[in-house]
């Protein structure tokens, strides 16, 4: 049985959708848990409950001499599979509920790409925007001082996410560091600079994984007509540190990359974008906008655009109800954590269009992590031959398992009364099934 309508985007029914994070990662959870039967149905609460979170508040000196109080966050979901892992975000839109939400999904992204971490998040709600780089650095030092011993390097590791970057993530290293001398603490953030215990591969991992997770769930040939990337016609919602790889890894990859986009609004060329024009303008301008031989177009244009692959690479909610109907790309690439809803989810399924859900398509970057933090501990420095070839092999690795979990599923459940069954239910399953599975292995305590 349907249990969500077509939309229609001038009724107050599309206004009306529930985009609260958590509400939106707890609905997909529970229906991947019902396809899960030998699940012991007590710890379903415990898979759900995040272990622990912390708000922090404090004071931060401005450049202008001026004091100005944030809030912090970080929130450890689960670590049943090993410590917490998962990034740390700086932006408007930060608060407990998103953060809890996005530690949840990082438990099933460990999970899906084997990676032995639990889930984890955090962030500061400021505008990174309206900050100096001095401001950037003290909001930094002091969120990580107010974390005190809730971060380690095998209790849970912080990464770069939204805003946040190589450079933020030395400063918590350095944090840590002055906090626990004598001791290798590399291990406790990801994401540093090459020269500070950075991996190679690293930067680009989140991106060049969404290129392997897709090149292989094509691969498997499930969409018709769309067995590879080459010649697909591609568009990019942001060029952040994300968006800016996967444009530019797809095209190297034979797609033709015809829309990206920045919180500005985008640009369209329909036989393809110079990427490199593009970069250096955004970097000349602060906005790909308005770069010679193209077309302006806004974010919403560019969720909408005539394409075969849709990369959403910004923000959460950003495919809705209100315009999930316009959206006509064969398939979504979920580069960003969260950017379908659920209800939006619902009528891609229906519609055929297929989603490769956030918890594979940007596991690359986690995955890298990993790798970054056993080189650590280890004192090693892979070559990048050798982190791209680990890096595809997990993703292949992922990507099968979720193809072959939804043709079960489909097959199973012919008619399914729960939802639409599509690759992000059947990336859920996997991903629970597993941590599932190790909670009762390891027994409830005591
Ligand atoms: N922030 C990234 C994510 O959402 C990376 C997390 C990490 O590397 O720990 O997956």
């Amino acid at each position: 049985m349907d249990t969500v309508e077509q939309p229609n985007p001038d009724t107050e029914l599309a206004n009306d959708e529930d985009l609260n994070p958590l509400h939106l990662t707890h609905a997909q959870f529970q229906r991947a848990v019902e396809y899960l039967d030998d699940i012991k149905k007590g710890i379903v609460g415990f898979l759900m409950a995040p272990k622990r979170s912390i708000s922090v508040c404090f004071p931060i000196e401005m450049d202008d001499g001026s004091v100005k109080i944030f809030n912090g966050y970080r929130v450890l979901h689960n670590r049943v599979l090993g410590p917490g892992k998962g990034g740390v975000r700086y932006h408007p839109e930060v608060n407990q509920t998103t953060v809890s939400a996005l530690a949840e999904l990082m438990t099933w992204k460990c999970s899906l790409i084997k990676v032995p971490f639990g889930g984890a998040k955090g962030g500061v709600q400021c505008n990174p925007k309206e900050l100096s780089k001095n401001e950037l650095r003290r909001i930094t030092r002091r969120f990580i001082t107010e974390l005190g011993d809730n971060i380690g390097p095998h209790t849970d590791i912080p990464a770069p996410d939204l805003y946040t970057d190589e450079q933020t993530m030395a400063w918590v290293y350095d944090t840590y560091d002055v906090m626990h001398p004598g001791e290798n603490n590399l291990p406790v953030v990801t994401g540093k600079p090459l020269e500070l215990g950075g991996s190679l591969g690293r930067h680009e991992a989140t991106g060049r994984g969404c290129l392997y997770a897709t090149q292989r769930v094509l691969a498997n040939r499930i969409i018709e007509g769309m067995e590879t990337v080459e010649g697909a016609k591609v568009a990019v919602q942001g060029f952040g540190q994300v968006g800016s790889v996967v444009a530019k890894l797809f095209q190297e990859a034979g797609a033709i990359v015809i829309a990206v986009s920045d919180s500005q609004g985008g640009i369209y060329e329909e036989e393809g974008l110079d990427l490199e024009a593009a970069e250096q303008y955004k970097f000349e301008h602060g906005s790909v906008v308005g770069l010679p031989e193209t077309r302006t177009i806004t974010n919403e244009d560019l969720l909408e655009l005539e394409c075969d692959i849709l990369v959403p690479a910004a923000l959460g909610n950003q495919i809705r109800l209100h315009n999930v109907s316009q959206v006509k790309a064969k398939l979504v690439v979920e580069a960003a954590n969260g950017p379908t809803t659920l209800e939006a989810d619902d009528v891609l399924t229906r519609k055929g269009i297929f989603v490769i859900p956030d918890i594979l398509a940007n596991a690359g970057g986690v995955t890298v992590s990993y790798f970054e933090w056993v080189q650590n501990i280890e004192n090693e420095e892979w070559d990048l031959e050798e982190v791209n070839k680990k890096l595809r092999l997990k993703m292949n690795r992922a990507s099968d398992a979720v193809v072959d979990r939804w043709q079960k599923l489909v097959k199973d459940h012919p008619e399914s009364e729960i939802a639409p069954i599509n690759l992000r239910t059947a990336a859920l399953v996997v991903a629970v099934d597993r941590v599932a599975h190790v909670t009762l292995e390891r027994g409830i305590w005591p």
